[in-house]
């Protein structure tokens, strides 16, 4: 008899969801957590990050407040006391997290968890070590930032450090064009640091709607973002007045602070996977089927550890459908078809389903790009000097929507709907049906002529 039906290591999104549905099917149920049971997305990822977004826009509404008639407005930013209100706010979600597991009645054991065998997990902790037996056995511990090893790196923070800053720097470089890069530049610029983004290649944001990408390198560009691609960094060097990077074109670039975004790669130190036959990818990534089951019969791995989709839902769905295949004799397969996605830089960016490149490269020209590009209704009286961008990819000899894009205020909360309609194959002609809100933004997605 094992200690546990199920026993999970790593209390993040995936982790937490597939212990509650686990142990609402009837499975007693282990988590060993050795950091915050909320894992990144609650304690160092998305959430934090989304308060720290709310709170550099302020920069800019108190600007636009001006064209409406409002006036000596006398702000000043406390990055202290956002830290303070940021830190209780996930002390609650945290809180939160522990109690929803408790009532489910998954036991929260706070202590690093090492795979000895098949079936047993070995659990350090400030208490000690020991050991736990379980049936199936779950690994959910995520991502870590990586960043290349060049001279002076240990000089660098990554994303988890930045939540944590004593005094907000003057001036920051922040390496990379991915999500997390474009989303920190425009929360550090937005509360008056003065802001580098340096990418190595062509254009940000790669794997993007280029048409998007572009539009955010120019948007940004505006609002005084020092946008370098085809830039690197080769070597930080600490001075007097801060460090000073060397940039792959030879030039240097001296900031108070260096944040690196350069990917995250599977969260697997540590946890004895090779020793006890668990198969990895070459960059560590542990390989699943879809399932959820490892190379070892009775070990399953959901979520950023799996190297996939690194997306918090992804991550809930994959546990919740382990849980349900497990333990509620559900098998259930997630389906990663038009995942959409929200990239909360300034201004925000909503996706979903291919690119005109992957339309391209699959339909060749079979399909029709309906693009409108326009000035918010906001923005007329504020004067603020940005412009939205919407875009649909329609196959052409089935009108189906293949393809939805936007950057602009509320994208986000916008794309959401669209990917419903997509999810459900609506076409242009279902699009073109739907009555307009009037006035909004989301309006355009249906008036696209
Ligand atoms: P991304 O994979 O999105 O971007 C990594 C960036 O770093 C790319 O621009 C990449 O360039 C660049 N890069 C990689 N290696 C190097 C290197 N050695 N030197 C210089 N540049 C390098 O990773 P992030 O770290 O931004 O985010 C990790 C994941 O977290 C994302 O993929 C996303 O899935 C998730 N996330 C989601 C969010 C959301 O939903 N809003 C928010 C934040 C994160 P290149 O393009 O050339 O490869």
């Amino acid at each position: 008899m094992f200690d546990y039906d199920f026993f999970v290591i790593g209390a993040g999104s995936g982790g937490v969801r597939a212990s509650r549905m686990a142990a609402t099917y009837g499975a007693r149920v282990g988590l060993c957590e050795d950091y915050r049971v909320g894992g990144t997305c609650v304690i160092r990822g998305c959430v934090p990050k989304k308060l720290f977004v709310y709170a550099s826009e302020y920069s800019a509404h108190f600007k636009d407040s001006r064209g409406f008639g409002w006036s000596s407005l006398d702000h000043h930013f406390d990055w202290p006391a956002l830290i303070a209100a940021k830190d209780k706010e996930i002390d609650r979600l945290n809180g939160i997290y522990i109690q929803n597991l408790k009532n489910s009645g998954v036991e929260i054991i706070q202590a690093r968890g090492k795979l000895l065998d098949a079936h047993t997990v070995e659990l350090s902790s400030d208490q000690g070590i020991k050991k736990v037996t379980a049936d199936k056995i779950l690994i959910a511990t995520g991502a870590w930032p990586q960043m290349p090893e060049i001279p002076g790196i240990e000089h660098a923070i990554t994303s988890n450090e930045a939540f944590h800053l004593d005094n907000l720097p003057k001036n920051i470089a922040i390496v990379g064009g991915g999500y997390i890069a474009v989303e920190f530049a425009g929360i550090f610029n937005g509360m008056g640091v003065k802001t580098h983004l340096l990418y190595r290649g062509e254009q940000i944001l790669r794997g993007f709607d280029l048409d998007i990408a572009q539009k955010l390198n120019e948007e940004m560009t505006k609002k005084n973002i020092d946008v370098r691609v085809k830039t690197n960094v080769s070597k930080i060097t600490k001075s007097d007045n801060g460090l000073i990077l060397t940039l792959t074109d030879g030039s240097n670039l001296e900031v108070d602070q260096v944040m690196y975004a350069t990917g995250r790669k599977a969260n697997i130190m540590g946890l004895g996977l090779s020793e006890i036959g668990v198969k990895m990818e070459q960059n560590g990534a542990i390989i699943v089927d879809e399932h959820y089951k490892t190379s070892v019969g009775n070990i399953f791995a959901v979520g950023d550890v799996t190297g996939r989709v690194q997306l918090t839902p992804v991550a809930i769905k994959e546990g919740a459908a382990l849980a349900a295949t497990e333990f509620n004799n559900t098998p259930t397969i997630v389906d990663y078809d038009n995942i959409p996605t929200a990239v909360f830089s300034q201004p925000s960016i909503g996706t979903v389903g291919m690119t005109e490149a992957e339309a391209i490269a699959k339909f060749g020209d079979d399909i029709k790009i309906y693009r409108s590009e326009y000035k918010s209704m906001k923005f007329t009286l504020s004067g603020r000097d940005e412009r939205s961008l919407m875009k649909l990819i329609v196959q052409k000899s089935t009108d189906k929507v293949i393809g939805v894009h936007m950057i602009g205020p509320d994208s986000a909360e916008i794309i959401q709907g669209i990917a419903i309609a997509m999810k459900c194959g609506a076409t242009k002609a279902e699009f073109d049906a739907t009555v307009a809100v009037h006035p909004s933004s989301a309006e355009e997605f249906v008036l696209m002529k």
